[in-house]
């Protein structure tokens, strides 16, 4: 299914005329030689290495503002499960179910690394112009609930900024653990100009899986403005081993190799390049595409586009579109749907509240493709292409 939607570079130049939906730029192994015959005589492959040492440092340093520490890990969905196990508060009183408010349009990965780490998701709706969770949701969830919530996982829908003083406004509050799943959003800058999440002091994690906009192939990265919770996790990413070769604290192999870590630090060396083309290129889009085309409302500085997610018209049949822009040789994609709520593991599982706007955006939303060796003449012929496709369906909509 991956190499259908996911093309690469030689891929898409093999074809002429096809514009993938995600193509994959990681650094150029010949660029990486050097770096993979050091890890190779110095013989360290793993367990917080100096590559993964470097990298971290650096990312703090040139993202973050010099502030807080960094955490490498194998991937996000492992790095939200150990940040997750972390932050709920572990009360011994007799509630039964420990809830993790999260919302319902968002990645699996969210959902099942809250279940792994022992709480049940209770999904809220979201907001209809940011496709964040919606705080009205929120609040009449912790109205509900009480006590019960534990934690509460916001999302950074589509590498946007969210308010993050709400959320730590809400931990002052009801005492709930944050942890903010930003995955696609590594690249991102907030209202101020400096990478999101700066200063924030709860855990918050990025992927840097190949479709991601910082993608290395598998790999992640947790940050705090908290120094002190990097380092628990830290030790939970490597077997709870507080001591050495000895347990003292939930654990689990969370770690990242030094040829990953080598991929990473090639990766940081052109991330303000890609970040700013991606931005360049969702311009375009908002310049080309029809004005009446409803898109999310960009929050921060800077987003870090991993697609273009756009809507489509009330009543417009998302499918029939797609097919009819991949016969054109045009990928897209459906992210998220389906929404949470409507996979059959979580919904056996989980609770919600009322869904009424994660159902219209999940129904309606479609991704359209946007890849840093993308050109602006490509994004000029996705949106006529899409306005060819959408004049004739609304005017049968019309007729009807
Ligand atoms: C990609 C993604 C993840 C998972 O990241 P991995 O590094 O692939 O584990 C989690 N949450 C969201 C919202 C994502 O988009």
């Amino acid at each position: 299914m991956s190499a259908l939607i996911f093309s690469n570079r030689s891929g898409n130049k093999d074809v002429a005329g096809m514009i993938p939906f995600i193509s994959v730029k990681t650094p150029s192994c010949l660029t990486l030689m050097d770096s993979f015959l050091e890890i190779e005589q110095m013989g360290i492959h793993s367990n917080y290495g100096p590559k993964n040492t470097l990298f971290e440092d650096r990312l703090q340093g040139l993202y973050f503002g010099g502030q807080g520490s960094c955490l490498t890990v194998c991937n996000a969905t492992i790095g939200l499960m150990i940040a997750m196990k972390m932050a709920g508060r572990r009360r011994t009183c007799s509630v039964s179910q420990r809830y993790a408010l999260m919302p319902a349009f968002t990645f699996a990965a969210a959902a099942h690394a809250a279940i792994w780490a022992g709480y049940t998701p209770l999904f809220c709706d979201i907001d209809p112009a940011t496709w964040a969770a919606c705080p009205v949701s929120e609040r009449r969830m912790i109205e509900k609930y009480g006590d019960s919530i534990d934690l509460i996982v916001p999302y950074a829908t589509f590498g946007n900024s969210i308010d993050l003083a709400h959320y730590a406004a809400l931990h002052e509050e009801t005492g709930a653990g944050i942890v903010v799943d930003a995955a696609a959003s590594l690249g991102a800058l907030d209202e101020n100009g400096i990478g999101f999440g700066s200063g924030f002091a709860h855990p918050i994690v990025f992927s840097m899986h190949a479709t991601k906009t910082f993608g290395i192939g598998e790999g992640g990265v947790i940050y705090s403005g908290n120094p002190d919770h990097i380092a628990v996790l830290r030790v939970m990413g490597n077997f709870g081993f507080g001591e050495p070769r000895t347990a003292t604290i939930p654990g689990l192999n969370s770690k990242m190799t030094e040829f990953s870590a080598a991929i990473a630090l090639a990766c940081l060396t052109t991330m303000e390049d890609v970040a700013t083309r991606r931005s360049a290129l969702a311009d375009c889009y908002f310049r080309t595409l029809p004005i009446d085309f409803e898109m999310q409302k960009p929050r921060g500085h800077r987003r870090s586009y991993q697609f273009m997610p756009v809507l489509l018209p009330e009543g417009c049949c998302r499918n029939a579109v797609r097919e009819q822009l991949s016969s054109q040789g045009i990928g897209t994609g459906a992210y998220f749907s389906p929404h949470l709520m409507e996979q059959p593991y979580f919904s056996g599982l989980c609770e919600a509240d009322d869904l009424t706007v994660t159902e219209n955006v999940s129904r309606r939303v479609m991704s359209l493709p946007l890849w840093t060796d993308m050109t602006m003449e490509m994004v000029g012929t996705v949106c006529q292409a899409l306005e060819n496709v959408l004049v004739p369906a609304s005017m049968s909509r019309v007729a009807a």
